[in-house]
Protein backbone atom coordinates (compact mmCIF):
# COMPACT_ATOMS: atom_id res chain seq x y z
CA UNK A 1 0.00 0.00 0.00
CA UNK A 2 0.97 3.73 -1.01
CA UNK A 3 2.67 6.09 2.06
CA UNK A 4 1.00 8.82 2.02
CA UNK A 5 3.42 11.79 4.34
CA UNK A 6 0.17 13.51 5.43
CA UNK A 7 -0.55 9.74 6.90
CA UNK A 8 2.59 9.37 8.47
CA UNK A 9 2.53 13.08 10.55
CA UNK A 10 -1.39 12.49 11.22
CA UNK A 11 -0.52 9.26 13.20
CA UNK A 12 2.66 10.80 15.14
CA UNK A 13 0.67 13.55 15.95
CA UNK A 14 -2.31 11.58 17.49
CA UNK A 15 0.34 9.71 19.51
CA UNK A 16 0.17 6.40 17.45
CA UNK A 17 2.91 4.16 16.60
CA UNK A 18 4.18 4.15 13.20
CA UNK A 19 4.92 1.42 11.50
CA UNK A 20 8.34 0.19 9.76
CA UNK A 21 6.74 0.49 6.74
CA UNK A 22 5.76 3.81 7.07
CA UNK A 23 9.08 5.16 8.48
CA UNK A 24 11.02 3.09 6.02
CA UNK A 25 8.63 4.69 3.03
CA UNK A 26 8.65 8.36 4.34
CA UNK A 27 12.50 8.42 4.71
CA UNK A 28 12.71 6.45 1.60
CA UNK A 29 10.35 9.36 -0.41
CA UNK A 30 12.11 12.18 1.57
CA UNK A 31 15.59 11.17 0.05
CA UNK A 32 14.99 9.97 -3.50
CA UNK A 33 11.87 12.92 -3.89
CA UNK A 34 10.13 10.98 -6.10
CA UNK A 35 7.81 13.10 -7.75
CA UNK A 36 4.57 14.79 -5.67
CA UNK A 37 2.73 12.04 -5.31
CA UNK A 38 4.90 10.30 -2.70
CA UNK A 39 7.51 12.33 -1.71
CA UNK A 40 7.44 14.73 1.20
CA UNK A 41 7.80 18.54 0.81
CA UNK A 42 10.17 20.50 3.51
CA UNK A 43 6.88 21.48 5.85
CA UNK A 44 5.84 17.97 6.02
CA UNK A 45 9.33 16.67 7.12
CA UNK A 46 9.47 19.28 9.57
CA UNK A 47 5.93 19.13 10.55
CA UNK A 48 7.06 15.01 11.46
CA UNK A 49 9.80 16.35 13.24
CA UNK A 50 8.22 18.03 15.29
CA UNK A 51 5.16 15.41 16.22
CA UNK A 52 8.57 13.29 16.88
CA UNK A 53 9.74 15.91 19.05
CA UNK A 54 6.41 16.15 21.12
CA UNK A 55 5.66 12.49 20.70
CA UNK A 56 8.47 10.93 21.03
CA UNK A 57 9.32 7.60 19.14
CA UNK A 58 9.08 3.88 21.05
CA UNK A 59 11.88 1.48 20.74
CA UNK A 60 11.07 -0.22 17.78
CA UNK A 61 10.02 2.72 15.63
CA UNK A 62 13.34 4.66 16.69
CA UNK A 63 14.84 1.28 15.73
CA UNK A 64 12.98 1.69 12.16
CA UNK A 65 13.87 5.13 11.85
CA UNK A 66 18.00 4.30 12.22
CA UNK A 67 18.07 2.01 9.96
CA UNK A 68 15.94 3.93 7.32
CA UNK A 69 18.35 6.41 7.56
CA UNK A 70 21.56 4.05 7.54
CA UNK A 71 20.71 2.73 4.61
CA UNK A 72 19.62 6.24 2.76
CA UNK A 73 23.18 6.66 0.73
CA UNK A 74 26.45 4.42 0.43
CA UNK A 75 27.49 2.51 3.76
CA UNK A 76 31.20 1.51 4.46
CA UNK A 77 31.77 -2.17 3.86
CA UNK A 78 34.41 -2.94 7.18
CA UNK A 79 34.69 -6.88 6.30
CA UNK A 80 37.33 -7.04 3.94
CA UNK A 81 39.53 -5.32 6.52
CA UNK A 82 39.66 -8.78 8.87
CA UNK A 83 39.27 -7.02 11.45
CA UNK A 84 37.10 -6.02 14.79
CA UNK A 85 35.68 -2.22 13.50
CA UNK A 86 35.16 -0.60 16.69
CA UNK A 87 34.97 3.56 17.10
CA UNK A 88 34.01 6.01 19.95
CA UNK A 89 31.67 8.98 19.63
CA UNK A 90 31.09 11.80 21.25
CA UNK A 91 27.94 14.08 22.30
CA UNK A 92 30.31 17.07 22.17
CA UNK A 93 32.50 19.06 24.24
CA UNK A 94 35.16 21.49 25.09
CA UNK A 95 38.52 20.55 25.00
CA UNK A 96 37.34 16.95 24.00
CA UNK A 97 40.26 15.75 21.63
CA UNK A 98 40.61 12.42 23.17
CA UNK A 99 39.89 11.20 19.10
CA UNK A 100 43.19 12.31 18.34
CA UNK A 101 44.59 9.96 21.16
CA UNK A 102 42.34 6.92 20.98
CA UNK A 103 42.26 6.47 17.52
CA UNK A 104 45.93 5.27 17.38
CA UNK A 105 45.92 3.49 20.64
CA UNK A 106 43.36 1.05 19.37
CA UNK A 107 44.83 0.03 16.10
CA UNK A 108 48.31 -0.24 17.60
CA UNK A 109 46.58 -2.57 20.27
CA UNK A 110 45.02 -4.31 17.53
CA UNK A 111 48.08 -4.77 15.65
CA UNK A 112 49.73 -6.97 18.67
CA UNK A 113 50.38 -10.11 18.03
CA UNK A 114 47.62 -12.66 18.87
CA UNK A 115 44.11 -12.41 18.99
CA UNK A 116 41.29 -10.35 16.82
CA UNK A 117 42.75 -7.18 14.94
CA UNK A 118 41.00 -4.15 15.73
CA UNK A 119 40.60 -1.13 13.39
CA UNK A 120 39.45 2.19 13.88
CA UNK A 121 37.34 3.91 10.86
CA UNK A 122 37.24 7.46 12.23
CA UNK A 123 34.20 9.24 10.74
CA UNK A 124 34.43 12.87 12.82
CA UNK A 125 32.13 15.88 12.67
CA UNK A 126 32.93 19.72 12.59
CA UNK A 127 32.46 22.19 15.68
CA UNK A 128 28.67 22.63 16.63
CA UNK A 129 27.76 25.61 18.80
CA UNK A 130 30.16 26.14 21.77
CA UNK A 131 31.54 22.63 20.91
CA UNK A 132 35.05 21.57 18.98
CA UNK A 133 35.45 19.16 16.07
CA UNK A 134 38.11 16.86 15.18
CA UNK A 135 38.14 17.70 11.65
CA UNK A 136 38.29 21.51 12.10
CA UNK A 137 41.48 20.28 15.02
CA UNK A 138 43.14 17.97 12.15
CA UNK A 139 42.84 20.16 9.36
CA UNK A 140 45.32 22.43 11.29
CA UNK A 141 48.32 19.81 10.12
CA UNK A 142 49.98 21.20 7.18
CA UNK A 143 48.30 19.58 4.17
CA UNK A 144 45.81 17.08 5.86
CA UNK A 145 43.57 15.92 4.00
CA UNK A 146 39.79 14.86 5.68
CA UNK A 147 37.60 14.74 2.36
CA UNK A 148 38.61 11.18 1.32
CA UNK A 149 36.89 8.17 -0.94
CA UNK A 150 35.75 5.32 0.49
CA UNK A 151 38.25 3.60 -1.34
CA UNK A 152 41.12 5.75 -0.18
CA UNK A 153 39.92 5.76 3.42
CA UNK A 154 39.44 2.17 3.94
CA UNK A 155 43.16 2.00 2.02
CA UNK A 156 44.55 4.10 4.86
CA UNK A 157 42.42 2.17 7.69
CA UNK A 158 44.05 -1.31 6.53
CA UNK A 159 47.19 0.25 6.09
CA UNK A 160 47.69 2.37 9.77
CA UNK A 161 44.65 0.68 11.65
CA UNK A 162 42.59 3.69 12.14
CA UNK A 163 42.03 6.49 9.33
CA UNK A 164 40.30 9.96 10.34
CA UNK A 165 37.88 11.63 7.68
CA UNK A 166 34.63 13.65 7.49
CA UNK A 167 31.27 12.04 6.11
CA UNK A 168 31.35 11.62 2.27
CA UNK A 169 28.42 13.59 0.47
CA UNK A 170 26.89 9.95 -0.31
CA UNK A 171 26.98 8.70 3.60
CA UNK A 172 23.00 8.67 5.23
CA UNK A 173 21.77 11.68 2.78
CA UNK A 174 19.03 11.49 4.93
CA UNK A 175 20.64 12.68 8.10
CA UNK A 176 21.78 15.98 5.82
CA UNK A 177 17.67 16.95 4.97
CA UNK A 178 16.53 16.27 7.97
CA UNK A 179 19.79 17.99 10.48
CA UNK A 180 19.21 20.95 8.20
CA UNK A 181 15.32 20.86 8.72
CA UNK A 182 16.11 20.12 12.49
CA UNK A 183 18.90 23.36 13.27
CA UNK A 184 15.61 25.98 11.54
CA UNK A 185 12.57 24.12 13.62
CA UNK A 186 13.77 23.84 16.94
CA UNK A 187 14.04 19.79 17.01
CA UNK A 188 17.39 19.69 17.81
CA UNK A 189 17.31 19.00 20.89
CA UNK A 190 15.06 15.31 20.62
CA UNK A 191 17.04 12.55 22.36
CA UNK A 192 14.98 10.20 19.75
CA UNK A 193 16.12 12.42 16.79
CA UNK A 194 19.69 12.76 18.34
CA UNK A 195 20.03 9.10 18.76
CA UNK A 196 19.04 8.12 15.06
CA UNK A 197 20.83 11.08 13.77
CA UNK A 198 24.32 10.23 15.51
CA UNK A 199 23.42 6.31 15.93
CA UNK A 200 22.44 5.99 11.56
CA UNK A 201 25.97 7.70 10.84
CA UNK A 202 28.26 5.53 13.18
CA UNK A 203 25.80 2.11 12.09
CA UNK A 204 26.83 3.01 8.07
CA UNK A 205 30.26 2.76 8.77
CA UNK A 206 30.48 -0.78 9.15
CA UNK A 207 30.87 -1.12 12.85
CA UNK A 208 31.30 -4.17 14.96
CA UNK A 209 31.37 -2.29 18.40
CA UNK A 210 31.20 1.13 19.56
CA UNK A 211 31.44 2.72 22.56
CA UNK A 212 29.79 6.54 22.89
CA UNK A 213 31.32 9.18 25.45
CA UNK A 214 27.99 11.12 26.50
CA UNK A 215 28.75 14.41 28.06
CA UNK A 216 27.27 15.74 31.13
CA UNK A 217 27.48 18.73 33.76
CA UNK A 218 27.70 22.89 32.10
CA UNK A 219 29.37 22.13 29.21
CA UNK A 220 27.30 19.34 27.66
CA UNK A 221 24.32 19.36 25.26
CA UNK A 222 22.70 17.00 27.28
CA UNK A 223 23.68 19.53 31.00
CA UNK A 224 20.88 16.91 33.58
CA UNK A 225 22.88 13.63 33.78
CA UNK A 226 18.87 12.13 33.56
CA UNK A 227 18.75 14.00 30.30
CA UNK A 228 22.15 12.27 28.86
CA UNK A 229 20.95 8.97 30.67
CA UNK A 230 18.25 8.80 28.76
CA UNK A 231 20.07 9.26 25.42
CA UNK A 232 22.95 7.38 26.43
CA UNK A 233 19.92 4.49 27.16
CA UNK A 234 18.17 5.02 23.79
CA UNK A 235 21.90 5.07 21.68
CA UNK A 236 22.60 1.69 23.32
CA UNK A 237 19.69 -0.05 22.93
CA UNK A 238 19.55 1.10 19.22
CA UNK A 239 22.83 0.21 18.46
CA UNK A 240 22.83 -3.20 20.19
CA UNK A 241 19.17 -3.98 18.23
CA UNK A 242 21.08 -2.88 15.14
CA UNK A 243 23.80 -5.73 16.28
CA UNK A 244 26.46 -3.56 17.29
CA UNK A 245 28.14 -4.02 20.82
CA UNK A 246 27.54 -0.93 22.25
CA UNK A 247 28.02 1.05 25.47
CA UNK A 248 27.89 4.39 26.97
CA UNK A 249 29.92 5.92 29.48
CA UNK A 250 28.66 9.04 31.19
CA UNK A 251 31.54 11.70 31.42
CA UNK A 252 31.59 14.94 32.94
CA UNK A 253 31.82 18.19 31.08
CA UNK A 254 31.57 20.85 34.21
CA UNK A 255 35.46 22.35 32.69
CA UNK A 256 37.85 22.36 29.94
CA UNK A 257 38.91 18.42 28.90
CA UNK A 258 42.81 18.67 29.09
CA UNK A 259 44.64 21.88 29.24
CA UNK A 260 43.94 23.33 25.63
CA UNK A 261 40.46 24.01 23.98
CA UNK A 262 40.54 25.35 20.45
CA UNK A 263 42.41 23.87 17.05
CA UNK A 264 46.15 23.66 16.68
CA UNK A 265 46.79 23.72 20.34
CA UNK A 266 44.34 20.88 21.22
CA UNK A 267 46.65 18.84 18.17
CA UNK A 268 49.87 20.58 20.32
CA UNK A 269 48.57 18.90 23.45
CA UNK A 270 48.32 15.12 22.33
CA UNK A 271 51.30 14.93 20.46
CA UNK A 272 53.20 16.64 23.75
CA UNK A 273 51.39 13.85 25.53
CA UNK A 274 52.39 11.11 22.74
CA UNK A 275 55.98 13.08 22.53
CA UNK A 276 56.41 12.60 26.68
CA UNK A 277 55.84 9.21 26.99
CA UNK A 278 57.29 7.58 23.78
CA UNK A 279 60.73 6.28 25.02
CA UNK A 280 62.28 7.35 21.59
CA UNK A 281 61.26 11.11 21.70
CA UNK A 282 63.86 11.69 24.90
CA UNK A 283 61.27 14.43 25.53
CA UNK A 284 59.57 15.33 29.29
CA UNK A 285 56.67 17.48 29.24
CA UNK A 286 56.87 19.49 33.03
CA UNK A 287 55.03 17.56 36.01
CA UNK A 288 52.57 19.98 35.99
CA UNK A 289 51.46 20.07 32.14
CA UNK A 290 51.06 16.22 32.86
CA UNK A 291 48.80 17.01 35.68
CA UNK A 292 46.44 19.50 33.37
CA UNK A 293 46.14 16.75 30.89
CA UNK A 294 45.61 14.12 33.05
CA UNK A 295 41.71 13.90 32.81
CA UNK A 296 42.24 13.92 29.23
CA UNK A 297 44.88 11.02 29.51
CA UNK A 298 42.39 9.41 31.83
CA UNK A 299 39.35 9.25 29.89
CA UNK A 300 40.93 8.66 26.41
CA UNK A 301 42.43 5.39 28.25
CA UNK A 302 39.25 4.49 29.48
CA UNK A 303 36.85 4.84 26.36
CA UNK A 304 39.95 3.29 24.31
CA UNK A 305 39.84 0.27 27.47
CA UNK A 306 36.44 -0.27 26.74
CA UNK A 307 37.03 -0.59 22.52
CA UNK A 308 39.98 -2.90 23.13
CA UNK A 309 37.66 -4.90 25.65
CA UNK A 310 34.62 -4.55 23.38
CA UNK A 311 37.16 -6.12 20.73
CA UNK A 312 38.30 -9.19 22.52
CA UNK A 313 41.87 -7.75 23.17
CA UNK A 314 41.61 -7.42 26.62
CA UNK A 315 39.63 -9.46 29.65
CA UNK A 316 37.93 -6.27 31.20
CA UNK A 317 37.63 -2.60 30.24
CA UNK A 318 40.10 -1.96 33.06
CA UNK A 319 42.84 -4.30 31.80
CA UNK A 320 41.95 -2.37 27.61
CA UNK A 321 42.61 1.10 29.54
CA UNK A 322 45.99 -0.69 30.85
CA UNK A 323 46.30 -1.61 27.29
CA UNK A 324 46.01 1.35 25.94
CA UNK A 325 48.26 3.45 28.16
CA UNK A 326 51.02 0.58 27.65
CA UNK A 327 50.78 1.86 23.49
CA UNK A 328 51.49 5.56 24.90
CA UNK A 329 54.12 4.46 26.53
CA UNK A 330 56.09 1.88 24.18
CA UNK A 331 55.70 4.62 21.91
CA UNK A 332 53.78 2.21 19.38
CA UNK A 333 50.26 4.68 19.53
CA UNK A 334 52.09 7.67 18.40
CA UNK A 335 54.06 6.02 15.74
CA UNK A 336 50.72 4.65 14.83
CA UNK A 337 49.44 8.48 14.73
CA UNK A 338 52.39 9.58 12.34
CA UNK A 339 51.80 7.13 10.03
CA UNK A 340 48.16 7.94 9.53
CA UNK A 341 49.30 11.70 9.14
CA UNK A 342 52.12 10.67 6.59
CA UNK A 343 49.25 8.99 4.23
CA UNK A 344 46.36 11.78 4.37
CA UNK A 345 48.93 15.24 4.41
CA UNK A 346 49.36 16.32 1.13
CA UNK A 347 52.79 17.95 2.44
CA UNK A 348 54.37 15.35 4.60
CA UNK A 349 57.77 17.69 5.10
CA UNK A 350 55.25 20.39 6.47
CA UNK A 351 53.20 18.17 8.52
CA UNK A 352 56.23 16.59 9.91
CA UNK A 353 57.85 19.45 10.94
CA UNK A 354 55.08 21.13 12.49
CA UNK A 355 54.51 17.87 15.03
CA UNK A 356 58.31 17.55 15.56
CA UNK A 357 57.65 21.29 17.19
CA UNK A 358 54.33 22.18 17.99
CA UNK A 359 55.07 24.82 20.11
CA UNK A 360 56.78 26.77 17.35
CA UNK A 361 54.02 25.78 15.36
CA UNK A 362 51.41 28.01 17.39
CA UNK A 363 51.66 31.43 16.23
CA UNK A 364 48.86 33.36 17.82
CA UNK A 365 48.84 37.31 16.76
CA UNK A 366 47.70 38.24 20.41
CA UNK A 367 47.36 36.49 23.91
CA UNK A 368 45.77 37.51 27.30
CA UNK A 369 45.77 36.63 30.53
CA UNK A 370 42.96 36.14 32.92
CA UNK A 371 44.07 36.18 36.26
CA UNK A 372 42.63 35.18 39.45
CA UNK A 373 40.28 38.85 41.31
CA UNK A 374 41.17 36.74 44.44
CA UNK A 375 42.40 34.01 46.26
CA UNK A 376 40.77 30.49 47.60
CA UNK A 377 39.74 27.72 45.30
CA UNK A 378 38.05 27.41 41.07
CA UNK A 379 34.88 25.65 42.50
CA UNK A 380 33.08 26.12 39.17
CA UNK A 381 32.53 27.55 35.91
CA UNK A 382 29.99 27.70 33.15
CA UNK A 383 31.44 25.23 30.61
CA UNK A 384 29.47 26.35 27.75
CA UNK A 385 30.64 29.86 28.18
CA UNK A 386 34.13 28.74 28.40
CA UNK A 387 33.15 26.77 25.07
CA UNK A 388 31.51 29.69 23.47
CA UNK A 389 34.58 32.03 24.05
CA UNK A 390 37.05 29.66 22.89
CA UNK A 391 34.57 29.86 19.24
CA UNK A 392 34.53 33.69 19.37
CA UNK A 393 38.55 33.66 19.75
CA UNK A 394 38.17 32.37 15.82
CA UNK A 395 38.06 28.62 16.25
CA UNK A 396 34.75 27.96 15.48
CA UNK A 397 32.08 29.77 12.50
CA UNK A 398 29.54 32.66 13.41
CA UNK A 399 28.44 30.81 9.55
CA UNK A 400 28.25 27.59 8.00
CA UNK A 401 31.81 27.27 5.62
CA UNK A 402 33.53 30.47 7.14
CA UNK A 403 37.23 29.72 7.28
CA UNK A 404 38.47 28.35 11.18
CA UNK A 405 41.48 30.11 13.19
CA UNK A 406 43.94 27.46 13.43
CA UNK A 407 46.06 30.07 16.47
CA UNK A 408 42.61 30.52 18.50
CA UNK A 409 42.29 28.73 21.40
CA UNK A 410 42.61 28.63 25.39
CA UNK A 411 45.20 27.10 27.75
CA UNK A 412 44.19 26.35 31.29
CA UNK A 413 46.53 26.71 34.07
CA UNK A 414 43.91 25.76 36.34
CA UNK A 415 41.19 22.85 37.14
CA UNK A 416 38.87 23.14 39.46
CA UNK A 417 39.41 22.15 42.72
CA UNK A 418 42.57 24.04 42.16
CA UNK A 419 44.16 27.00 44.70
CA UNK A 420 45.00 30.11 43.13
CA UNK A 421 47.03 32.93 44.51
CA UNK A 422 45.55 36.80 43.50
CA UNK A 423 47.06 37.68 40.13
CA UNK A 424 47.86 33.81 39.23
CA UNK A 425 46.98 33.43 35.62
CA UNK A 426 44.52 30.70 35.49
CA UNK A 427 43.30 31.04 31.80
CA UNK A 428 45.63 32.29 28.59
CA UNK A 429 43.86 33.65 25.35
CA UNK A 430 44.89 33.29 21.52
CA UNK A 431 44.03 34.81 18.83
CA UNK A 432 44.80 35.89 15.46
CA UNK A 433 43.68 39.45 16.53
CA UNK A 434 43.70 41.56 19.62
CA UNK A 435 40.51 43.02 18.65
CA UNK A 436 38.71 39.15 19.29
CA UNK A 437 40.28 39.32 22.65
CA UNK A 438 37.63 41.34 24.45
CA UNK A 439 34.80 39.31 24.65
CA UNK A 440 36.06 36.32 25.25
CA UNK A 441 38.33 37.69 27.70
CA UNK A 442 34.86 38.57 29.80
CA UNK A 443 32.63 35.52 29.30
CA UNK A 444 35.65 34.04 30.82
CA UNK A 445 36.25 36.45 33.15
CA UNK A 446 32.83 36.21 34.21
CA UNK A 447 32.13 32.43 34.40
CA UNK A 448 35.05 31.87 36.64
CA UNK A 449 33.82 31.32 40.44
CA UNK A 450 36.69 31.47 43.16
CA UNK A 451 35.61 30.72 47.00
CA UNK A 452 37.61 29.79 50.26
CA UNK A 453 36.11 26.29 50.64
CA UNK A 454 37.75 23.31 48.65
CA UNK A 455 34.69 21.91 46.72
CA UNK A 456 34.66 18.05 46.95
CA UNK A 457 36.21 16.53 43.57
CA UNK A 458 33.71 15.07 41.19
CA UNK A 459 34.16 11.72 39.24
CA UNK A 460 35.17 12.09 35.99
CA UNK A 461 33.14 9.09 34.36
CA UNK A 462 29.67 9.00 36.46
CA UNK A 463 28.50 6.16 35.01
CA UNK A 464 28.46 3.31 31.94
CA UNK A 465 25.60 2.26 30.81
CA UNK A 466 26.30 -1.25 28.66
CA UNK A 467 23.63 -3.39 26.22
CA UNK A 468 23.12 -6.70 27.66
CA UNK A 469 26.19 -8.54 26.04
CA UNK A 470 28.51 -5.66 27.55
N1 LIG B 1 25.51 15.12 16.49
C1 LIG B 1 24.88 14.57 15.42
O1 LIG B 1 25.52 14.00 14.54
N2 LIG B 1 23.55 14.62 15.37
C2 LIG B 1 22.80 15.22 16.34
O2 LIG B 1 21.60 15.23 16.23
C3 LIG B 1 23.47 15.80 17.44
C4 LIG B 1 24.84 15.74 17.49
Amino acid sequence: MAIHPIDVIRHKRDGLVLSDAEIEGFVHAMVERQGPADAPTDAQIAALLMAIFLRGLDARELAALTQAMRFSGETLDTSSLGAFAVDKHSTGGVGDNTSLLIAPMVAAAGAMPGGVRLCDPMISGRSLGHTGGTLDKLETIPGFRTQLGLDEFLAIVRECGFAMAGQTPALVPADRILYALRDHTGTVESPYLITASIMSKKLAAGLNGLVLDVKTGSGAFMAKLEDAQLLARLMVETGERAGTRTVALLTSMDQPLGRHAGNWVEVMECVKIFQHFAPECEFSLEAEKVRLSADLIELACALAGWMIYLGGRAATPEAGAKVAMGTLRDGSAYERFLRMVRMQSEDVAGAMAALAEPEAFHRPGATRVVRAERAGYLVEMDCTQVGWAVQRLGAGRARPGDAVSANAGIEMHVKLGDAVEVGQAVVTLFSEDEGLLAEPEEMVRETLRIAEEKPEPEPLIREVIAGGRG
